[in-house]
C-alpha cells in the first residue's frame, strides 16, 4: 500500500497531466484537515452517523482518501495490475461496489472500471455508489460515492471503453478486494 499521499483539492490528475500540474504534499494533522463533511444540503444515507470514528477504523491513507477526499499517487495503488477474480469492497463499511469484471487498465494510473456492481443497463439504483456534482477540479466534474457509508471513492469520466463509455476511477486505498469463493 502506498506510504505517500497527494491531497489535491482543486487539481486532479487526468490522463496526460504533465509535471506542471502542482500538487500539494500534507501530513496527517496538518492545517489542511477539513470537516468531514464538505456539501451541504446533501443528506447522508450513510449507516454510519457522525460519531463513527473512522480515524480509529481507518488507517491514516485510507482516511485521508476516504473521510477527507484524498487521492493516491498515480501509479501506486495495490490493486491497479489486480486482474484476480471477485469483487472489490468499500473499506469502511464492506459494501460491494466493483467487480472484477468490469475492471480494465485505462493506462491513468488508477484502478478503473467500466461500470458500478449491481448496475442494470445504465439503472444504478441497485449499486452501492452514488454520484455527486463536484466542480474541485477546475471543471465539472462527477465525483463517486459509497451509498452506504459516504466514503469518497474516486471520480467517473466519459472517456471509458464500451458498452458504457464511461471510466470510474477509484482510489485503491478506498478498496477492499475479495476473491470469489471457489
Ligand atoms: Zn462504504
Amino acid at each position: 500500500m502506498s506510504r505517500y499521499l497527494l491531497r489535491i483539492p482543486y487539481i486532479f490528475l487526468t490522463k496526460g497531466a504533465t509535471s506542471t500540474t502542482k500538487t500539494v504534499l500534507t501530513k496527517k494533522g496538518s492545517a489542511f484537515v477539513r470537516p468531514i463533511h464538505t456539501c451541504s444540503g446533501l443528506l447522508s444515507l450513510t449507516r454510519y452517523d457522525e460519531n463513527t470514528d473512522w480515524q480509529k477504523k481507518l488507517s491514516p491513507e485510507q482516511y485521508v482518501v476516504t473521510r477527507e477526499k484524498g487521492t493516491e499517487v498515480p501509479f501506486s495503488g495495490v490493486y491497479l495490475n489486480h486482474y484476480e477474480v471477485g469483487m472489490y469492497h468499500c473499506v469502511c463499511c464492506d459494501a460491494p461496489l466493483f467487480s472484477s469484471e468490469s475492471k480494465y487498465d485505462s493506462g491513468t494510473g488508477w484502478p478503473s472500471f467500466k461500470q458500478a456492481h449491481g448496475t442494470w443497463e445504465r439503472d444504478e439504483s441497485h449499486a452501492s455508489i452514488v454520484r455527486r456534482p463536484d466542480n474541485s477540479l477546475g471543471h465539472a466534474g462527477t465525483e463517486i460515492l459509497c451509498k452506504h457509508c459516504d466514503a469518497h471513492l474516486g471520480h467517473v469520466f466519459e472517456d471509458g471503453p464500451d458498452p458504457t463509455g464511461e471510466r470510474f476511477c477509484i482510489n485503491s486505498v478506498a478498496l477492499n478486494f475479495k476473491p470469489k469463493a471457489k
